[in-house]
């Protein structure tokens, strides 16, 4: 038994305490919070079709389930080259001889930004958009924002998948309060064609959507800061909100950047397909934490991370063995989820090939929600694991 120490407990670092504690290995996990998080289900919280609870699993229920040890302690500092881990408490972590690196990823700070609130960030913030898109309900009227910001350093790095879902679920929700047309809801986003990533086909299935569900946009521009009545961008315009909701990217974590690890120009860290760093034996880094490499349309995603933690559970599980056999996330990338709007969705998948967007109506929703289930309970072994999910 040689011991393992994983920093993070959302997809990644999870999927890898999971599969290393398969190989029988002695696995330490340290979370900055005491659940994982889905964020994938997490687009219903805003409009009260879930709540927290609903998108978290206990970290201490998948630790006994699957026997590591859980540490409940923020990481403050991270010597790779000492591989000495440094908690909040002051508890100091250096006698570990492996340490696998999934703390997940920071965001692009803009001017003002502590007046929108994110699905992609603290899930508090998803709680507080429930509030506040209620408060507005109450009113009566209201203008509401939603969009992402670009990386110019790393396209990967860039998360609009959760804008439109959760954009359409609230055209949805104020719908069914009959209260559509009291309010004005606009998409924006820097970029000329936001979405592109997905495909061709998915951007013309986009202008449509926006067109039949009244949803204004507002793109090509610089934004330049947020204030308590909007968005103002580059070209002098302002759009203006109620309740802005912005995904900015994604940067490297600040924990990362002073760990001494090589890092991109965006700030994540650079490894092989192997996820290990040159110069670094026994460190690696996976999840949204890397420098992903590959095609241009190459998105950080869960199943991506989850491919990597595999990867790396079976690739120390030989080093340990001296068996020169390792597994590579090369051959794993491709983009795959299920858009939710509600009352339905679309299936997006992309890789070099092909670029899909087909559209389930209602079956779509169930799917994903079944899916939330699924992951849930699979996770903590109530039910069998899907191949590959
Ligand atoms: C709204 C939304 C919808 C998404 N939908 C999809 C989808 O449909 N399909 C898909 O494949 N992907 C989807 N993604 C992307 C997917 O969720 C991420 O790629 C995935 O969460 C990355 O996993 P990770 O473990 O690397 O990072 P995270 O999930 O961010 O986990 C990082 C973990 O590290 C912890 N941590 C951070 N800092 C510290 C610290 N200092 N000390 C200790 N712990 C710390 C955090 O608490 C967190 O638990 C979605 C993302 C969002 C936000």
């Amino acid at each position: 038994m040689k011991k393992v120490l994983v920093l993070g407990g959302g997809f990644a670092g999870v999927e890898a305490a999971i599969f290393l504690r398969k190989h029988d290995l002695d696995v330490t996990l340290v979370s900055d919070r005491d659940y994982f998080y889905i964020y994938p289900t997490s687009i219903w919280i805003p409009t009260g079709d879930a709540t927290r609870e609903d998108v978290s699993v206990p970290l201490a229920d998948l630790a006994f389930k699957h026997g590591f040890e859980l540490i409940v302690d923020p990481v403050t500092a991270f010597d790779a080259s000492a591989k000495r881990v440094t908690l909040e408490s002051g508890r100091v972590l250096d006698e570990y001889e492996y340490i696998v690196v999934a703390l997940g990823q920071d965001k692009i700070q803009i001017e003002g930004m502590d007046h929108t609130l994110s699905i992609c960030g603290k899930p508090e913030e998803a709680t507080q958009m429930y509030e506040r898109l209620n408060a507005l309900v109450e009113k009566g009227s209201g203008k509401i924002a939603m969009g992402f910001g670009g990386n110019p350093h790393d396209s990967s790095a860039v998360r609009g998948g959760p804008a439109f879902e959760v954009l359409f679920n609230v055209h949805n929700f104020l719908k069914k309060k009959g209260l559509r047309d009291k309010f004005e809801l606009t998409f924006f986003a820097p970029m000329e064609k936001p979405g592109q990533k997905m495909g061709d086909k998915a951007l013309v299935m986009m202008d449509k959507m926006f067109a039949m569900t009244d949803i204004k946009k507002k793109v090509g521009s610089k934004i330049v800061s947020f204030d308590a009545e909007g968005v103002n961008f580059e070209d002098g315009t302002k759009l203006e909100s109620d309740l802005t909701m912005f995904i900015s990217a994604g940067t490297g974590h600040k924990i990362l950047r002073e760990s001494g690890l090589p890092l991109s120009e965006a700030g994540f860290v650079v490894t092989d397909y192997y996820n290990e760093i040159e110069g670094f034996e026994g460190i690696y880094v996976i999840g949204d934490s890397v420098s992903l490499m590959g095609p241009e349309w190459r998105a950080k995603q869960g199943h991506v991370a989850e491919v990597m933690a595999r990867n790396v559970a079976y690739n120390i599980f030989q080093k340990m063995q001296r068996i020169d056999s390792k597994q590579s996330y090369e051959h794993h990338l491709n983009i795959l989820c299920v858009m939710d709007i509600g009352n339905g969705a679309a299936f997006v998948y992309r890789d070099n090939k092909r670029g899909l967007m087909i559209p389930m109506p209602v079956i779509g929703h169930w799917m994903k929600q079944g899916w939330g289930w699924y992951c849930k309970n699979s996770k903590l072994d109530k039910i069998p694991r899907l191949p590959g999910m």
